[in-house]
């Protein structure tokens, strides 16, 4: 758990990352933040910290959006949590990776853990992941996401759920699983319309690098 060299490297974990699609849009390149915003005032910039490639939450700023907005996509970003071992559960570096800003792929320190719910990889509130993929505090690690939007009919009416699935570290951890409701915290209600990735801000220092979304 030292401060190796994978963790000052801007060398992208998954090797499919290795050359971005060319249908990606990069949405953190390891220095150019200015696609995200708050939360709370989409008007107004992002306020977490980016230095050595990565940006890092700054506790009490808030979550982030990008100002782009998806359904459909297919998401890759790496992220990175500190060693906490003096702090239990929900409080041990969480974050989370929100897909349409409503549905959120748990981001907290679970390495050994059996995972549940609401652990590393876990769609909250919904399903734990397959398997527990963590690596330990202080590593780099990867989620490779495949988000289908949910669908409604002219009137409004749910006709088809979201549906995900996930891969952490390059293993299979959901598969096409159904989101019946959005998992809690989520940016609105407007269940029908497109919606920003969103990133947690728990209280804890999380790092991300290497954002990149395809629109499917
Ligand atoms: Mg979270």
């Amino acid at each position: 758990m030292s401060d190796c060299c994978c963790c000052s490297s801007n060398k992208p974990l998954f090797r499919g990352s290795e050359s971005i699609p060319a249908d990606a849009i990069v949405l953190f390149d390891g220095k150019d933040f200015s696609g995200w915003v708050k939360r709370e005032d989409r008007n107004a910039p992002a306020e977490w910290k980016v230095e050595n490639g990565y940006v890092e939450v700054v506790p009490g700023t808030g979550d982030v959006c990008t100002k782009e907005l998806f359904t459909d996509c297919q998401v890759h970003i790496e992220f990175w949590l500190p060693h906490m071992p003096d702090a239990k559960g929900q409080a041990r570096a969480n974050s989370g990776v929100y897909l349409q800003g409503r549905y959120e792929v748990q981001v907290l320190d679970s390495y050994g853990l059996d995972s549940q719910h609401n652990d590393c990889g876990g769609i909250y509130r919904t399903k734990a992941p397959m398997v527990n993929a963590c690596r330990p505090p202080e590593e780099w690690q990867s989620y490779d996401i495949f988000f289908i939007a949910p669908r409604f009919n002219e009137c409004g009416v749910k006709i088809a759920c979201a549906r995900i699935s996930v891969l952490h570290n390059g293993v299979w951890i959901h598969h096409d699983l159904e989101i019946h409701e959005p998992t809690g915290g989520e940016i609105d209600h407007n269940f029908a319309e497109p919606g920003p990735l969103m990133l947690q801000d728990h209280g804890n220092k999380i790092r991300y690098r290497n954002i990149w979304a395809r629109k499917l």
